[in-house]
């Protein structure tokens, strides 16, 4: 399994919000990058034509006008595209990289987001004819609501938001719903810590977050040629966070 990380996904002042507070990526590679059977690659950053796929040409503009937030924006979209590169050949990946960016907007994004990092890796691959559909699978504690809005005219890309309020509900819904849909080229899945049972989310366990890594790899297995990735939306419990991460990746490899 690849790890797409960049150092640079450590400085914190390219914002002040939940998602850029120092410690919080150095607590999930603590977990993760220690992981003999985890090898961390370092993204290249997403050309602009690539997050014009996802976003309209005023709204880049308004994020370039910001360098660093624009430098860190783009680096995070390019750890998407990566971890989705990587996918491609079977192998799992996860992109841990912020800013998030499930409540990307094609023309505004809110809740720490900045660029939409699913859509433009998805958005990206099926531009460049690698994929023609795609499953995508969030279970941040909040509605991806920005992933929707960028995906919205794909009909071949199916979206879930799980929103049952119980562990054992929870994964059901995840397993109902992919019984229910056709095979996809990819599985996408934005990894939103922040449903754990002692973040705002108040819901999941350490467990679930294994097992859910467990359901998407079959589900990938079954129906997507072993092709999945996720990458890093919410999750800001910090002395826990670590150890979900580790959780959903040992589940996912
Ligand atoms: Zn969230």
């Amino acid at each position: 399994m690849k790890i797409l990380f960049d150092d640079k996904f450590y400085e914190s002042d390219y914002a002040d919000d939940g998602a850029s507070v120092p410690g919080r990526l150095e607590a999930i590679m603590a977990a993760i990058g220690a992981e003999t059977a985890f090898e961390v690659v370092r993204p290249q950053p997403a050309s602009e034509d690539a997050v014009r796929l996802a976003h309209t040409p005023a709204y880049v503009d308004t994020v370039k006008s910001n360098a660093p937030l624009y430098n860190m924006a783009t680096l995070a979209a390019g750890a998407a595209i990566g971890a989705a590169n990587v996918a491609l050949t079977g192998e799992p990946a996860f992109a841990c990289l912020r800013p998030p960016g499930h409540h990307a907007y094609r023309e505004s994004a809110w809740g720490y987001c900045v660029f939409c990092n699913m859509g433009i890796a998805l958005l990206q691959l099926k531009q460049e004819g690698k994929i023609e559909s795609a499953f995508v699978l969030d279970f941040d504690a909040h509605t991806g609501d920005g992933t929707r809005d960028v995906l919205s005219d794909w009909k071949e890309c199916h979206i879930l938001n799980p929103y049952a309020d119980n562990s054992e509900a929870y994964l059901k819904e995840i397993q109902d719903f992919v019984k229910g849909i056709p095979a996809v080229d990819i599985v996408g899945v934005c990894a939103g810590f922040d449903s754990y049972q002692k973040d705002v989310g108040r819901k999941l366990t350490t467990f679930d977050f294994y097992c859910m890594g467990v359901l998407m790899k079959q589900f990938a297995k079954k129906a997507a040629h072993q092709r999945r990735f996720a990458i890093l939306e919410g999750g800001y419990y910090l002395p826990d966070l670590g150890k979900n991460v580790l959780a959903f990746c040992h589940g996912f490899q």
